[in-house]
């Protein structure tokens, strides 16, 4: 079951408290895709400019990327500059410049339109509407977003959650999207808005899913070095999307499964700068450290 996917494709420079890295490839799309590109065939729609270099767009097409719907128009690549504190869940956008994003409007390549599952990685939300308009019937559409969307655009954010299945979110911005502190509470009035799932992610204190009236909660790996949390959203998306368009199968159990496969890949992505990490993880690495998480949480009924 392929996997299509829209976002950003950006350069990013970042500093965290351990080291800072100008301008490294980054962007939601590029961290979704490659954490996916584990697990299943991965289709990518996103724009870059004339200075984004051969090096990059090799690396995506090595791991196997349909990058057909990866635009190369006229002026900059998507810049994005974030710092972190000693706090590592919170990131503080110094600057966001759009570039080439601003004039995009996606068309998809003829293959892309039968894609089954769909992921409208963090962009702006007309750009994520306009992808979806041209899907031909997908089974499941996810989304995530950020708080730079929530606050300049949210009544396109919400049109777009109409027609999502489930939303992956932050847990700061899952409180300022509903402007409801409570996590429970916020998570019902998203799905009022129409996803049936919501995952909130929580950082370095894991993620929760709710699915109706059922709630899941997966820790995150207890790393002894967290290097740059940058894309650890983004890879845990999908590592989850990616392994569940893999199993074929979007049931209770089978999320929860694809919940701890985010969680594992995600638990890479954060062990170095940009994709260093994620580049090429043998796949014995991924069922090691799944097997960890099994063990990390596991208990006997009393
Ligand atoms: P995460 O740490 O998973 O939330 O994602 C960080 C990635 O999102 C970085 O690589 C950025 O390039 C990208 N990003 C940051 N701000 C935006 C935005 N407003 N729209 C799209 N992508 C963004």
């Amino acid at each position: 079951m392929g996997l299509l996917v829209v976002g950003s494709v950006a350069f990013d420079s970042v500093e965290t408290p351990f080291g800072q890295a100008e301008e490294v490839l980054g962007g939601s799309a590029t961290y979704f895709s490659t954490s996916a590109s584990y697990f299943t065939d991965v289709s990518l729609v996103a724009v870059v400019g004339e200075d984004f270099p051969d090096k990059h767009m090799n690396f995506l097409k090595m791991r196997g990327i349909d990058t057909r719907g990866l635009e190369r128009a006229k002026g900059k690549t998507f810049r994005w500059q974030g710092r972190y504190g000693y706090d590592l869940n919170e990131a503080h956008t110094l600057k966001t410049e759009l570039n080439v994003f601003q004039h995009f409007r996606p068309k998809l390549p003829d293959e892309y339109k039968d894609a089954e599952v769909v992921f409208l990685a963090n962009i702006d939300p007309d750009l994520q509407r306009d992808v979806l308009k041209q899907v031909k019937s997908p089974k499941v559409v996810a989304a995530d977003t950020m708080n730079f969307w929530i606050e300049s655009k949210k009544e396109s954010l919400l049109e777009t959650l109409r027609s999502v299945d489930i939303l992956i979110i932050n847990d700061s911005e899952a409180r300022q999207l509903t402007g409801e502190p409570n996590l429970v509470k916020a998570a019902r009035l998203i799905e009022s808005h129409g996803p049936r799932t919501v995952i909130v992610k929580r950082g370095e204190h894991g993620v929760l899913m709710f699915n109706g009236n059922s709630v899941f909660s997966a820790p995150a790996y207890p790393l002894e070095a967290v290097f740059d949390p940058t894309g650890a959203g983004d890879t845990f998306a999908g590592g989850f999307m990616g392994y569940l368009s893999n199993i074929r199968d979007f049931s209770e159990p089978g999320m929860r499964k694809a919940i701890v496969m985010g969680s594992v890949m995600a638990s890479f992505n954060v062990e170095d700068f940009s994709l260093n990490r994620i580049r090429s993880l043998e796949f014995v690495e991924i069922e090691v450290r799944y097997r960890e998480f099994k063990r990390l949480s596991h208990f006997e009924d009393i």
